[in-house]
């Protein structure tokens, strides 16, 4: 995160000392709703200001697992809040990404897959938790060796109800280098925003904040589900502007028309 905000802003990260991020829940297990990654990375920002006498804070949260509608394929999704409490500001910035070593095994005592299937997680300069597979509330943290993540599989396997041992990614930033490119680009986008500046009140982060669906279709003239137009605005005095398309188109093409493409496949079909 420091070298944009070096860079662009000028502006000097110091981490927060004594902040404990884990009292917002740690690995579950589950996709939590975007909403709710957005607001526990403001929570988590604005812990920074019980240990540090600054005006600015920011705080990432990420999740990752696999894509309901691309089988073997994980994805993630990265929040950055920042807050500036002096003006007011709220800004949060997100990123989607593909790039991922999120990944699930599981495997009885001895499984002779195990040091190919530690390697394909990027293994040890990734992280690796290993946990039972009947019970993921003890997961195995800190493994640095493959002597040490097979013994963990080995014990934590004999100790599951159903024999089987969990080796999950360790989707911590400090030990993911992938999450950790993800978050330096999300880094450099949050930089650049706040470095544009509200035309009406100087604040810092004016930038989009909305999206409006509708683009007339070309056939009928009816709204669409494309992108008509975007709003950029700012978070301390809600002066917004729209701005068009950046490939400047005013039309859908009727097949993003409902109506149109049905009576146009209907057409072909006679
Ligand atoms: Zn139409
Ligand atoms: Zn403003």
């Amino acid at each position: 995160m420091a070298p944009p905000f070096r860079r662009l802003l000028a502006a000097e990260i110091v981490v927060a000392p004594g902040v404990d991020t884990d009292s917002l829940g740690t690995f579950s297990g589950e996709i939590p709703r975007k909403d709710g990654l957005v607001e526990t990375a403001l929570m988590k920002a604005e812990l920074a200001f019980d240990t540090l006498d600054v005006d600015c804070a920011m705080a990432s949260e990420g999740s990752y697992g696999p894509i309901d509608r691309v089988p073997l394929q994980a994805g993630g999704v990265e929040i950055m809040a920042f807050i500036d409490r002096r003006r007011g500001l709220r800004l949060v910035e997100t990123m989607s990404t593909h790039r991922t070593n999120w990944r699930m095994w599981r495997f009885r005592p001895r499984d002779p897959s195990l040091p190919m299937a530690a390697r394909a997680l990027g293994f040890p300069e990734h992280g690796v938790f290993v946990m039972r597979n009947s019970d993921y509330s003890e997961p195995v943290k800190g493994l640095e060796t493959l002597e040490q993540v097979t013994a963990a599989v080995d014990r934590e396997a004999a100790r599951s109800d159903d024999r089987l041992a969990l080796m999950i990614a360790d989707m911590r930033a400090h030990r993911n280098p992938m999450r950790m490119k993800v978050l330096r680009a999300l880094g450099g986008k949050l930089a650049r925003r706040l470095g544009r500046l509200c035309p009406r009140c100087t604040a810092p982060g004016f930038g989009h904040i909305d999206s409006r669906r509708g683009l007339p279709c070309e056939g009928c003239g009816g709204p669409t589900h494309c992108i008509d137009f975007e709003i950029d605005g700012c978070s301390a005095c809600s002066h917004a502007v729209v701005r068009v398309r950046r490939d400047g188109r005013r039309m859908a093409s009727r097949l993003s028309c409902l109506p149109c493409r049905e009576s146009l496949l209907g057409a072909r079909h006679s």
